[in-house]
């Protein structure tokens, strides 16, 4: 049998599984595994050649105990109601983990927008704003970018919604270009934060980051923010791919050279580098650190006994199966969970959406600087109780988020 978990029951086995650790109401946990609500619109398209398609398009709201719901809108032709339910149930733990005052959406149209023109791409985005405008608001939900949405789809979100409320309201969307609201350091911010925890990882067990070498599945923009930034700091990084294939140089790869997937498609399978591998050959390298940050789902029953990594940082969201996750663990193999390492770029929404509010522009060595604070801080908190309680660090993340969700659920009860 194949592992192929949906994101939905991974995320549900996840939090199952990570109750053990908590002192949280039954009761509660049975509301967490459910979404507050999921929205369910239908975007009719008017073509470019004058025809008229229509795609369906979905809006998940898991939890607001702790703020407005947040979360990234996906343009992918997989994306479903239960994906985008498991994608906003880490929404809410990641918020939780960086105690950030959100809870947890997410969204998407099931459309390929590759595609679509970019006329249509805008017509489609100003038309699904629209269709979930009453679900969404600066103080209810505030969507952001996710895979196959960019900081243009954010601005055709946010004019779209403008339009409608009468006013320019830069708060709807975070992930903006910054000449209408956009933070600074937003786009780069997940893979930023993947290079701090990696970074914090390392020292963690007393290796040295001269001496650790590095494989990142993906190089997108997580993935080759992470490793330029890694590669900065003196690690090796001798392995990075695109979803056509991965290059390998023992000796280490010139990140800056390599040109990202999106910077010129192509480009990572199609560098000069010393040897050509799969992405599957690349999961599987001797290698200090492997950080997959690519897709979901690539570290499975099927290939984890073959994966070497000494450490595992996760830079996609839901890489490692339930089942995968399980059997690094037993072999001893820390995991650095999503929710924890690639956060840095809902903190940096979380920065923009402050900024909007204050209608006041950061300069960029504040955000890196503010960032890396708030980063720290939940990196020990999480440390602590994988230190106190000898817990895996899923399971240090999962017990730092559902104890402040649950907290703030029994400060607020229960309505009516
Ligand atoms: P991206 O589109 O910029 O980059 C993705 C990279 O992965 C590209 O190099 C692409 O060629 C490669 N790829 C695609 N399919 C692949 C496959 N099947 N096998 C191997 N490589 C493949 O995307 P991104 O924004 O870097 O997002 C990557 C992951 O990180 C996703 O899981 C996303 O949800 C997660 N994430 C993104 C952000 C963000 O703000 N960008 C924040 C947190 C988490």
């Amino acid at each position: 049998m194949t592992d192929t978990e949906s994101t939905l029951s991974n995320a549900r086995r996840q939090l199952e599984h990570a109750v053990a650790n908590v002192d949280i109401d039954s009761g509660v946990v049975e509301r967490l595994k459910h979404p507050t609500r999921v929205q369910q619109v239908s975007i009719p398209l008017r073509r470019d050649d004058g025809t008229l398609e229509v795609f369906t398009g979905y809006r998940a709201q898991h939890d607001d105990v702790r703020g407005p719901y947040k979360g990234g809108l996906r343009y992918h032709p997989e994306v479903t109601a239960e994906e985008c339910i498991g994608l906003s149930m880490w929404m809410t733990w990641k918020c939780a983990v960086m105690d950030l005052p959100f809870g947890g959406g997410k969204g998407g149209v099931a459309v390929d927008p590759k595609t679509l023109s970019e006329q249509e791409r805008e017509r489609l985005t100003r038309r699904f704003a629209e269709e979930i405008r009453d679900v969404i608001g600066p103080k209810q939900d505030v969507p952001a970018p996710d895979m196959g949405t960019d900081p243009q789809t954010m601005a055709w979100f946010m004019d779209a919604y403008s339009m409608q409320e009468g006013e320019t309201t830069p708060g709807i969307v975070t992930g903006k270009p910054p000449s209408i609201g956009g933070s600074h350091g937003r786009e780069e911010a997940p893979g930023r934060s993947v290079a701090i925890v990696t970074r914090e990882a390392i020292d963690y067990y007393d290796w040295d980051i001269e001496e650790t070498n590095v494989a990142v599945q993906g190089f997108g923009s997580v993935g080759a923010n992470a490793a330029r930034l890694l590669d900065e700091w003196g690690a090796k990084i001798v392995a990075v791919s695109d979803v056509d294939g991965a290059i390998y140089d023992p000796d280490g790869l010139d990140t800056n050279d390599v040109e990202g997937h999106d910077e010129r498609p192509g480009m990572v399978s199609g560098y000069d580098a010393p040897e050509s591998l799969t992405n599957a050959e690349l999961l599987e390298l001797d290698v200090d650190v492997l950080v997959p940050a690519a897709v979901s789902n690539v570290i499975t029953a099927d290939n984890v006994d073959d994966v070497q990594a000494k450490l595992v940082v996760e830079g996609a969201n839901g890489p490692t199966t339930f089942a995968a996750d399980t059997i690094l663990a037993e072999r001893g193999v820390p995991v650095i969970p999503d929710i924890l390492a690639n956060a840095g770029g809902v903190t940096v929404s979380y920065f923009e959406w402050l900024q909007d509010i204050n209608r006041r522009t950061w300069p960029l060595d504040r955000v890196h600087e503010e960032l890396e604070t708030e980063m720290l801080k939940a990196w020990n908190a999480v440390r602590a109780e994988v230190d106190e309680r000898d817990l895996t660090w899923r399971d240090g993340a999962y017990a730092v988020a559902l104890s402040r969700i649950g907290e703030a659920k029994e400060s607020r009860g229960l309505w009516p």
